[in-house]
C-alpha cells in the first residue's frame, strides 16, 4: 500500500488530484480504528501530518478571528493563547479521549469523519467557523452548516482537502459541555456549545440529531427575552426550548428520551454559567 507523505499543500492537493480513491490520514485516530476493524481498505493513504500549512495556527487580533489548521492536534487547543481566545474549543478538545488521543486528533480528522458526536464540531458551529478547502485548482470556504449535510457526510469533494478552520472571536461567555457513559474516554451522548456574542446567545448540539443542530428558535427566544432577564425559570424555560429542537434516535450508547432530557439540563447549565447565575 503506498503511503504518500507530502511535505507541502501544493503537492497534497497534487498527490490527490492523481489519486482521487487515496485515503487522507491526519492523525490517524479515527481511520486506523476503521482499518483495525476492517471497515476501511485503503489501497493509497495521503498522510498529511507533515504539511506546514495544516499545523499553524493564528489568532488574527484586528480581525478578531483566529485560524486553527486542520493538523493542530487538541492538545494545542487545550491550554495556553487558543484556549484563551476560544474557551469553548479548549473544554471540547479536554473531553476527547485521552491525552495520547489529543497528541494526534485533529480539527480536519474531526471534520473529515463529521460524526454528530464529534466534540468539535457543536463548538465550531455555535461560533460560526468558516471550514476552508482546497483543490489542485480551486479553494472553497463554507459554513460549518454547508460543510456538515448528514451523519458522517459532508460536502468535501473527492479533490479537495480540509485546510483548516477561521473562527471569529465571540465578545462574550463561552462554553461546551458533554454527557457520555462516563467521565472519561467517552464518545458523547449528548453535548452543548453554548456561545454569547454581542450579548446574543448562540446554541449548538451534537449526538441528538442526524448533523449538528444549531437551535435558532431557541435562540430567538432567549434574545428576546434578554440576558439580563435570565434567572433558574427562565433558564429552564431556555433547556426545555433547547430539548423540543433535538432530534435524538436510541443506538447503543443512549435512549433518544434520555439523550433530550440531557441537552435541555447542559444548555439550562451553560445558560446560567454564561450570565454567572
Ligand atoms: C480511543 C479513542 C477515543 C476517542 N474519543 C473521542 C472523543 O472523545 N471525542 C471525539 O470527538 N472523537 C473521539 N475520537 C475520535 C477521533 O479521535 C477524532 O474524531 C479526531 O478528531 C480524529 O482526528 P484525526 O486527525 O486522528 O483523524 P484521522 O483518523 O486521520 O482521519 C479521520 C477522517 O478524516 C479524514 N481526514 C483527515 N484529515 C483530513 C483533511 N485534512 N481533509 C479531509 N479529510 C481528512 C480521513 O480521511 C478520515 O476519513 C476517539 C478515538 C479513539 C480511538
Amino acid at each position: 500500500m503506498p503511503v504518500f507523505i507530502p511535505s507541502s499543500l501544493a503537492e497534497a492537493t497534487q498527490l490527490l488530484s492523481t489519486n482521487l480513491d487515496a485515503h487522507l490520514l491526519t492523525g490517524g485516530t479515527d481511520m486506523m480504528v476503521e482499518v483495525n476493524f476492517n471497515h476501511r481498505h485503503p489501497e493509497t493513504v495521503i498522510a498529511l501530518r507533515k504539511v506546514p500549512e495544516f499545523q499553524q495556527w493564528n489568532i488574527d487580533s484586528n480581525a478578531r478571528v483566529v485560524h486553527i489548521g486542520s493538523s493542530v492536534p487538541y492538545a494545542t487547543m487545550e491550554h495556553g493563547e487558543l484556549a484563551k481566545a476560544l474557551p469553548a474549543l479548549a473544554e471540547a478538545a479536554r473531553t476527547v479521549g485521552s491525552p495520547q488521543i489529543r497528541a494526534a486528533g485533529s480539527l480536519g480528522g474531526n471534520l473529515g469523519t463529521c460524526s454528530p458526536a464529534g466534540d468539535s464540531l457543536p463548538v465550531l458551529s455555535a461560533l460560526d467557523a468558516i471550514v476552508h478547502l482546497q483543490s489542485e485548482k480551486a479553494t472553497r470556504s463554507l459554513s460549518f452548516a454547508e460543510f456538515m449535510v448528514g451523519p458522517k457526510r459532508n460536502s468535501r469533494q473527492p479533490d479537495e482537502i480540509i485546510t483548516g478552520v477561521t473562527i471569529p472571536l465571540t465578545n462574550g461567555w463561552q462554553g461546551y459541555a458533554k454527557v457520555g457513559v462516563r467521565n472519561a474516554m467517552v464518545i458523547s451522548v449528548a453535548s452543548v456549545c453554548l456561545a454569547i456574542h454581542d450579548g446574543k446567545v448562540r446554541v449548538a448540539l451534537g449526538s441528538v440529531g442526524p448533523t449538528i443542530i444549531r437551535c435558532s428558535e431557541s435562540e430567538a427566544w432567549i434574545n428576546s427575552v434578554g440576558l439580563e432577564n435570565v434567572d433558574h425559570a427562565i433558564a429552564q424555560e431556555f433547556g426545555a426550548k433547547v430539548r423540543a429542537e433535538s432530534r435524538p434516535i436510541d443506538d447503543h450508547r443512549s435512549t433518544a428520551e434520555y439523550r433530550r432530557h440531557a441537552v435541555g439540563v447542559l444548555a439550562a447549565r451553560l445558560l446560567l454559567r454564561g450570565v454567572q447565575k
